[in-house]
């Protein structure tokens, strides 16, 4: 047994180490040190960086591969840390609710995770669906569809008619009484217990709406809606199971109440004050701004009937204010983790939010920098956000230098994630 099982590693092994694939890239954006390096070379073993050289390094022998990106300009594959794979805005999203069954809401999330993937985002963290996104997260590290790597918060938690209770604007016998299970919390024991079912339903970390938001059927977008004691027990029971907690926020009192609760992200933070500013430093608390779903929820409520009625004067309110408030945040120096709210508007457009972040103040490599090197920090995967030795090869490529065009971003044109190319030049 001891001697099959010796056999059975020494040919994995080698599978790993024994195809090397040499990628010639013209330029290299190195996202730790700030700078982009000319003429290099990648070399992937498996599903790993095993060196990256300087020059174009030819291949040793006849089994090795070669991609040719010397017209184009390489990074590791980019990080959305706030997507929602289940859905994609319509005007008939509030009646799918009644018409579509979870296996409906599965082969559609396969079909927005491959778009993102293309999009050349090789993870995300996908803040809220039915639970399907669970499911999802296993069949695509599976392989059995394409898609970016998933941390997933399952079903997120809300109050009693917060932003993610799941009956929200339903007649009575169909609102009935949601629990811990469903995601509504009232008071500790609840909020203990939801955060615990999460983890046994397989959840990577957990979701809350500290505030009201814009597209559920409620009056408010912005009301606090939890207690501070409720948030510190979602956030004390979430770190004894290792992890962390992401706060939807627009209102001011809301988003205090999640830094000082102990959240790890605020997510939207429209109406942030100064005060909240200081206290996100003060807490380390990244932002994760969401300027794309601010601005698209903003022209949408424009035409008729794409929204119910409830929804548009608050997506006319508060949409678009958050690349104003984005602005002053990062001049502030908070911390910001790049994020998109992607489902709020089509999969694959992630790429339009470094246009806004850098319309907005923040420099190229800045915005690059959030979406890969600090967003790994956030997920605690050091493999990740880096191209170098010893990393997964979750590499992309685009056509012009993102640091003179960023909105090259938005046209990946290679995408290779976990050593497989999915997308542009196959070896
Ligand atoms: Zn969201």
């Amino acid at each position: 047994m001891k001697f099959l099982s010796t056999i059975f590693f020494l040919t994995f092994t080698s599978f790993l180490t024994g195809q090397n694939t040499f990628l010639h890239c013209g330029k290299l954006i190195d996202t730790r040190n700030g700078k982009v390096l000319e003429e290099m070379t990648i070399v992937v073993s498996g599903n790993q960086i095993t060196s990256v050289e300087k020059g174009y390094t030819a291949p040793s022998g006849p089994e090795e591969m070669v991609i040719d990106l010397k017209d184009k300009s390489v990074l590791p594959g980019l990080i959305d840390m706030h997507v929602h794979l289940e859905m994609e805005s319509n005007p008939k999203r509030y009646l799918q609710k009644f018409t579509l069954n979870d296996v409906d809401v599965a082969l559609q999330s396969t079909v927005y995770a491959k778009n993102t993937l293309m999009a050349g985002f090789t993870t995300v963290r996908d803040l809220g669906g039915t639970g399907v996104n669970i499911a999802l997260r296993d069949a695509i590290t599976k392989g059995f569809i394409e898609g970016p790597r998933i941390y997933t918060a399952g079903k997120s938690l809300a109050t009693t008619g917060g932003h993610a209770d799941p009956t929200n604007g339903m007649r009575k016998e169909l609102m009935g009484n949601p629990g811990p299970d469903e995601g509504v919390v009232n008071g500790i024991e609840d909020a203990r217990k939801a955060v615990r079912q999460r983890y046994k339903n397989g959840a990577d970390m957990i979701k809350i709406t500290a505030t009201g938001g814009v597209l559920s059927m409620a009056k408010n977008g912005q009301n606090p809606q939890f207690t501070i004691e409720e948030i510190k027990a979602i956030c004390e029971t979430a770190k004894d199971y290792d992890m962390h907690v992401a706060a939807h926020a627009h209102g001011d009192e809301g988003m205090q109440r999640a830094i000082l609760g102990g959240v790890k992200t605020i997510e939207h933070g429209t109406l942030m004050s100064d005060a909240t500013m200081d206290l996100m430093k003060e807490h380390e608390v990244f932002y994760v701004p969401t300027i794309t779903a601010g601005k698209e929820v903003g022209e949408k409520a424009l035409i008729p009937g794409f929204y119910p009625e409830m929804i548009v004067p608050k997506a006319l309110e508060i949409g678009p204010k958050i690349q104003g408030t984005f602005a002053k945040a990062h001049k502030k120096g908070v911390k910001i983790a790049f994020g998109t709210d992607a489902g709020v508007f089509t999969h694959g457009l992630n790429g339009k939010e470094f246009f806004y972040m850098v319309e907005a103040g923040m420099n190229e490599m800045e915005a690059i920098q959030s979406a890969t090197i600090t967003n790994a920090g956030i997920l605690k995967n050091e493999g990740l956000g880096e191209i170098a030795v010893g990393k997964y090869a979750d590499i992309i490529a685009v056509d012009e230098d993102p640091l003179i065009n960023v909105r090259t971003l938005e046209n990946v044109s290679f995408v290779m994630k976990n050593g497989k190319v999915y997308k542009g030049v196959k070896p």
